[in-house]
């Protein structure tokens, strides 16, 4: 199993409440959760909203857009599946509903990243069952 793996990164422990997240994540959709009670729309999951701590919830779909938040670009990680990477931007995006995600920027130099800059989601496939999303700039 572990040589299917493309990087050595640590892979994210799926749990019952992250599970349809990364379910959503291996067919290549965002999916994030919002709140039937109080509208709230949130990002990591959670079996309850953060707002009012109701338990009422539903997954909704994201349209993969959004807009770099705040970024920084890592220049030295000598951690096997990171060095490899090097220099790689870590950053927020801010989806287009409203939550933030801490994420990767790919797809472009780490000194073209910018403050607002307009960014799709994008999915770096670890194994057959696990997708991480990741951002890049729109039409990169
Ligand atoms: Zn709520």
């Amino acid at each position: 199993m572990a040589e299917e793996r493309k990087q050595r990164k640590p892979i994210p422990r799926v749990d019952e409440e992250s599970k349809p997240f990364w379910e959503a994540c291996a067919r290549h959709e965002l999916y994030v959760q919002k709140c039937r009670h109080c509208g709230k729309v949130f990002y990591y999951p959670r079996s309850f909203c953060p707002e009012d701590l109701t338990q009422d919830l539903e997954w909704v779909k994201c349209s993969g857009r959004g807009k770099v938040y705040t970024f920084t670009v890592t220049y030295q990680n000598q951690s096997p599946g990171f060095r490899e990477n090097l220099p790689y931007v870590m950053a927020y995006v801010e989806l287009e509903e409203g939550v933030r995600m801490l994420t990767n920027i790919v797809g472009c130099k780490p000194e073209e990243v910018r403050i607002d800059m307009p960014v799709e989601v994008a999915f770096e496939d670890v194994t057959p069952d696990l997708s991480i999303p990741v951002f890049k700039p729109v039409g990169k």
